[in-house]
Order: C-alpha cells, then structure tokens, then sequence
C-alpha cells in the first residue's frame, strides 16, 4: 500500500520549537520523505496517473501541483507566516496573477507612488485595457489615502521598503486604513524577504515576492510566489493557471535549495549592509547615505520597530555629481554593475542611468534619485573586502 505524502503548511510546521533558519530548511518536507530522499528529487513529469480526481487536483505541471511545487508552497507559506502560498515563474508573475484576481473591470486601486518600474509600467500600461485604474497616494502622508478614495477602489498596494531609496511607510497605519475601507491590502515584500518582515502578522492580505532576488539569493533563476489566506491563493492560482505562469520543477528545485540558506544569507546581509552605510556616511567623498539601520534615515525608528533587519539593500551619491559616481563604478573590483538584486555576488546601478532611466529628470527628482545616487545589493563577500573596495574606489572617482 502506498503511504500518502503530507505537506503540512503554513504555521502548523514546529511554529513554537524554530527559528527562521531552521523552518527554511524543514518546513514543508513531505511526511514521509519522497523515495527516503533527504532532498526534494526533481519531478520532471509534466504529467501524472489519473485516479478520478477533480479537474483542479489533476496531476499536471501547470496546475503547479508537482511534488516540487507542494513543497515549495509549504515552505514559502511557513517562511512568510501565511495560510497558504503559491510559487510563479516570475515576480511579475506573482503581482500580475494577483491584481488580475482581485480586481476587476471598473475597479480602482490605491497605489504607493514610487513602485517597481515593472508593476508601474503593468499598472499604466495593461490594466487599463481591463478598465482598471489606479490612483498614486503619498505612503508618508495619510491625507492622500483619503482623498484619492473612490467608491471603485478594491486595492492598496504597497512595497515594504521603496527603491532606491529604501524609504518605509507607516505599514500599520496602511493596513488600517485598508481594512476601515474594505480594501485588499497587497505588499511587494521583496526588499525585506520574510526574514526581516512578514506582511501576514501586521494584518497584510496578500505577500508578493520576486523570489528572483532574496527567496533564491543566487542570482540564477527568475520566479516569484504570492502568500495569503487559503482562499485567496487558491484564487490567484486559478487565474495563474488559466495564464499559464507556472515555474518550472528544476527552478522549484533550485529556490527551494536557495531558502535553505535565506536566514543566514539575510541575516549576514543585514550585518554587512549596516557596517557597509556606516562607513559610507563617515567617507568624505560620499555626499548622501540611505539604509533604515543609521539614525540619519527618515524612518530609522519606524524600521526598528516594525523590521526583524535593515535589509541588504542601501544607495549612496558619492560626492561630485553623475560624473563622479560612474568613475567610481568604473574603478570598483568586486561588486558587479548589473540590475537586480539580493544575490550572493553584490550588484550596483546607477537609477538614473539604468532602473529609472525611462522617467523624465522631473519625475526622478520628485522621486529623490538624483542623477549621482548609486543603489547598492550588498552580497555575500565579507563585508572588510567590500569596504576596503569601495574606499578605493571612492578616493579614485575623488582623484581625478
Ligand atoms: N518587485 C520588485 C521590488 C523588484 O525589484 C522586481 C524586479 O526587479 C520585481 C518585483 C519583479 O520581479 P521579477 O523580475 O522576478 O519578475
């Protein structure tokens, strides 16, 4: 007789005995091990034997039902402190999958106004062929939540901490407001990763990853999963489904390696980007620092009370203009200048030149990027090779 696997799911998984860095590891391994493999094999099938179940439970690698997928799921929904979660082969699949759910035609949203350039661009660009609108409100200013209400409006969307300038709003008061109103509060949890937020225990419906970045921590793969109730996930996995954005079981494979080690990679990223800031804002060549840890930051206290971590991420303008932050780029040894973020290897960009390159000067200086800022994902190296870098760096951008 064959033993039927169990995945237990969200909070249920040694909840009161583990800490993030335990439940990374074990949540949501199928009781008993598939095959006695201490890890996950990989199920390549897209198909599997069919006992007369519903359509819905059909064993079929896009219904995102694969043993892979069921794991991951389990883990992802343990980790962000959720009901249930689902994986999606992008970021953008995860935010797509999930507005097109819970938003329909004549519906409006309340929307942070500095977001991802991708969900931006899909709010501007897609959802109002579907009669979907949306207004931007202040996160900082609660004045605009109101006033921006309609009788359409359906969503809030929100991202925990802001790019590039890692800015983080009242999240709580949000939340609030969301519920007085009968909004569904969404939160691109990204920058944060559960490890230093989890958008679930401070009253969020709906937590959007790019699993891109922090979740697999590798720079090696792109996907995304969307964490919440049981009945809104399955929700958004029907619409995801009929979409068809499904990650493929090596990419589970590969992310559900990759959470193993979030805790530890984000909590030495927490450490390094902290003492990484601190040195920046004593450097004289460096004009302006952004990270939640240092007490200059706008919402130093906010962060330390509601964040488990300062996060990995901080920008910085060297002094000297644009001019000054490229030769710095140029002249740094270790960090990669590429885009995203969350990795082992640190990435560096330059907003103005690449992330934000398509908004107008007007809108980046609203926005605070100037034309100098450099966003900086601290990565796994020791944080003593990455400040000896970038202190060269900076006194050969200052030389010449
Ligand atoms: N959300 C944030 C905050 C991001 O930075 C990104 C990508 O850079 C995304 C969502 C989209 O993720 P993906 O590239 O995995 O689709």
């Amino acid at each position: 007789m064959t033993r039927r696997l169990r995945y237990p799911k969200g909070e249920t998984v040694k909840k009161s005995s583990s800490t993030p860095a335990t439940r990374s590891i074990h949540a949501g391994s199928p009781r008993p091990r598939i095959g006695r493999a201490v890890v996950t094999p990989v199920f390549r099938s897209s198909t599997y034997e069919y006992h007369g179940e519903a359509y819905h439970d059909v064993g079929y690698l896009r219904l995102s039902n694969t043993p892979n997928h069921r794991v991951l799921h389990s883990r992802i929904a343990n980790l962000e402190g959720s009901e249930d979660a689902l994986s999606t082969g992008s970021g953008m699949a995860a935010i797509s999958s999930a507005l097109l759910t819970v938003l329909s035609a004549g519906d409006h949203m309340l929307v942070q106004d500095c977001l991802y350039g991708g969900t931006t661009s899909f709010l501007q660009s897609l959802l109002p062929r579907w009669g979907i609108r949306h207004s931007a409100i202040d996160p900082q200013d609660p004045d605009t939540w109101e006033a921006r209400l309609r009788p359409t409006t359906r969503v809030l969307y929100v991202e925990t901490l802001t790019n590039p300038l890692v800015q983080l709003a009242d999240l709580e008061a949000l939340v609030t407001f969301a519920r007085e109103h009968g909004l569904i509060s969404v939160i691109d949890n990204t920058f944060a990763s559960p490890v230093n937020f989890r958008p679930a225990e401070h009253g969020f419906d709906l937590s959007v990853e790019s699993c891109t970045k922090y979740m697999n921590g590798h720079n090696d793969l792109v996907a995304g999963s969307v964490a919440g109730s049981a009945d809104l996930v399955q929700r958004i996995k029907h619409t995801l489904d009929h979409l068809g954005g499904t990650l493929s079981p090596d990419c589970c494979f590969l992310l559900e390696r990759g959470l193993k080690t979030l805790a530890l990679r984000v909590g030495h990223q927490n450490a390094a980007a902290t003492e990484i800031a601190r040195f920046l804002e004593a450097h004289p060549a460096v004009a302006t620092v952004h990270h939640p840890s240092l007490e200059s930051h706008e919402q130093h206290e906010r962060a330390s009370r509601l964040l488990d971590g300062f996060g990995g991420m901080l920008s910085f303008e060297p002094a000297g203009g644009a001019e000054a932050a490229e030769r710095f780029l140029a002249a740094l040894t270790l960090p990669v200048v590429a885009p995203s973020l969350g990795g082992a290897e640190s990435l560096l960009v330059r907003p103005a030149a690449a992330t934000h390159g398509s908004l107008s000067p007007a809108e980046r200086a609203r926005s605070g990027i100037t034309d100098a800022l450099i966003r900086f994902s601290v990565g796994l190296e020791g944080a003593p090779d990455l400040i000896a870098d970038l202190g060269q760096a900076l006194e050969a951008a200052a030389a010449d």
